[in-house]
């Protein structure tokens, strides 16, 4: 893929964000657009990074520490978020490395984070990731599971979370997976919704999403 693809996907994808959004009567400055960089070299990193775009996500603490430190050093402003599954004995590494943590799940790594706050170290930005089609397969909160874990967040562990984080189900309609996330955040007054993929980010953008995820749409399909 050329620059000049890349960049033109960028420009596609936000333009696509903001037209979806100012549809459904939202202000379009409220979704941003997480470029998702997983498996795509840093190489190809830097042509989305050229055109200006500073928020990305990754996948893998392990593939973030090996492109990150130095195209970070390269473009200031960088904002990068992990929106895997986050083992707790790679918390420390990865509260280092990531500005916000899209994928808190379950206590032990709540309670892992909070040793590492104890010790001093900030923590970055969490969203609190729900598993809204219930698959045994994905990480998450269960949807009826998400009330007590966001109030141990809030209580015992005095955690603030600042939205929340869903995958839906591959072959389901997502409309209804996004509209139970947005559910469960507005019980909760939280004011971020990462939701929607390349396939169905237009949709999630129209249900109310603050960040939408896309990876493919921008730097094609992964290898
Ligand atoms: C890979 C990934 C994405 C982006 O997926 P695309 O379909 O390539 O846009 C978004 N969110 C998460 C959690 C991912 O792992």
């Amino acid at each position: 893929m050329t620059t000049t693809t890349i960049a033109e996907n960028l420009a596609e994808v936000k333009a696509r964000i903001a037209a979806e959004a100012t549809a459904a009567g939202r202000d379009p400055a409220r979704v941003r657009l997480v470029a998702v960089s997983k498996t795509h070299p840093a190489e190809v990193v830097e042509q989305a990074l050229a055109t200006g775009h500073r928020l990305f996500g990754e996948n893998r603490v392990q593939e973030a520490a090996a492109k990150w430190p130095g195209l970070r050093a390269r473009y200031p402003g960088v904002e990068l978020h992990l929106i895997g599954p986050l083992q707790s004995n790679k918390a420390r590494e990865a509260i280092a490395l990531f500005d916000v943590i899209q994928s808190l799940d379950r206590p032990k790594l709540a309670e892992a984070l909070v040793r590492l706050r104890d010790e001093g170290l900030s923590l970055p930005r969490l969203l609190v990731q729900v598993n809204t089609g219930c698959e045994p397969q994905k990480a998450g909160v269960l949807p009826a599971e998400a009330d007590a874990f966001l109030a141990r967040c809030a209580g015992e562990w005095n955690l603030p979370v600042a939205g929340l984080m869903c995958i839906p189900p591959v072959e389901q309609e997502p409309s209804p997976h996004f509209a139970l996330l947005r559910t469960i955040a507005e019980r909760h007054g939280l004011s971020e919704l990462s939701m929607g993929m390349s396939d169905d980010y237009p949709v999630a953008a129209a249900f109310g999403a603050t960040m939408v995820r896309v990876g493919s749409a921008i730097f094609g399909v992964r290898g």
